[in-house]
């Protein structure tokens, strides 16, 4: 026997998707046309940002349509895992827009005066105002324990000239960092850098996460491929047999 439905929505992308959904809900038999395995466009390539504010340019009907779909995600997450039993990650800290230029600070200083007179939520931070926790990343640039101490953790290396940026400053670290660089042999550097290194486990300025792998890949039309100390290919070294 052919199936009937109610109503048929042609494309299972987000739009498409939440008019079956609410279809469905009122009762409507709906059937869902979506072309080939592979569900999806726009939506595939999609960030997954829900930005009305950040994305805003004035007091626009778009721009209540966007807050109003944004606060509707906070009863549809949990909607949707109990239905589907997948939890699609909301997540409503917030966005941060980062000023490169001076222009751009001007242009969003006002954006965040305008957002705050309408009685949104939107702060300026300048430099240095984050105190909580923050992340950041570093790959050494060549293999010695003092690559990871000196450029993240001495006072020379504060912000902007370095990568000091959690601030960290003890003054008997940097005795053992200027009597480290001093040494005669690399056995008595590493030995200085490594009651450095015992000093920043007790203050703990940072929390080390995780190392990433590198996935590299070659021919067998190559020869001499090495993956060196940083984990990533020594092209300089490869010959072409
Ligand atoms: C790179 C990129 C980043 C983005 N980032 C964000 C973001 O961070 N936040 C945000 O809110 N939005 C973002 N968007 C926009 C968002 O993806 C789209 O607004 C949204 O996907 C539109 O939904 P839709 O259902 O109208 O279209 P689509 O997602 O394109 O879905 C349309 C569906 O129709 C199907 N279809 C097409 N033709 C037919 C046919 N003849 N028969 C049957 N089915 C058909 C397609 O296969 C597809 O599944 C982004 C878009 C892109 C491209």
């Amino acid at each position: 026997m052919a199936a009937s439905y109610d109503v048929i929505v042609v494309g299972g992308g987000p739009v498409g998707a939440a008019c079956a959904r609410e279809l469905a809900r009122a009762g409507r038999r709906v059937a869902v046309l979506e072309p080939g395995g592979r569900l999806g466009q726009a939506w595939q390539a999609a960030a997954g940002m829900l930005a009305p504010q950040i994305e805003a340019h004035g007091d626009t009907p778009l721009l209540e349509l966007g807050l109003a779909g944004r606060e509707h995600y906070s009863a549809l997450a949990p909607e949707l895992r109990e239905a589907t039993g997948i939890d699609i990650g909301l997540w409503r800290e917030g966005i941060a827009w980062v000023a490169a230029s001076e222009t751009e600070a001007a242009e969003l200083r006002s954006k965040v005066a305008w957002q705050r007179q309408h009685s949104h939520l939107s702060d300026w931070l300048d430099a240095d105002e984050v105190k909580g926790i923050f992340r950041s990343a570093w790959q050494a640039d060549y293999p010695s324990i003092e690559n990871f101490l000196t450029p993240i953790y001495a006072k020379s290396a504060f912000p902007p000239e370095g990568s000091n940026y959690s601030k960290y400053d003890n003054p008997e670290f940097e005795k053992l960092l200027t009597q480290a660089a001093a040494a005669k042999s690399l056995d008595e550097a590493n030995t200085l850098y490594q009651q450095a290194e015992g000093l920043l486990a007790e203050d703990f300025p940072t929390a080390p996460l995780w190392y990433y792998v590198t996935t590299s890949a070659w021919s067998d039309r190559v020869t001499d491929v090495k993956v060196n100390a940083f984990g990533v290919l020594d092209t300089e070294a490869i010959k072409v047999k």
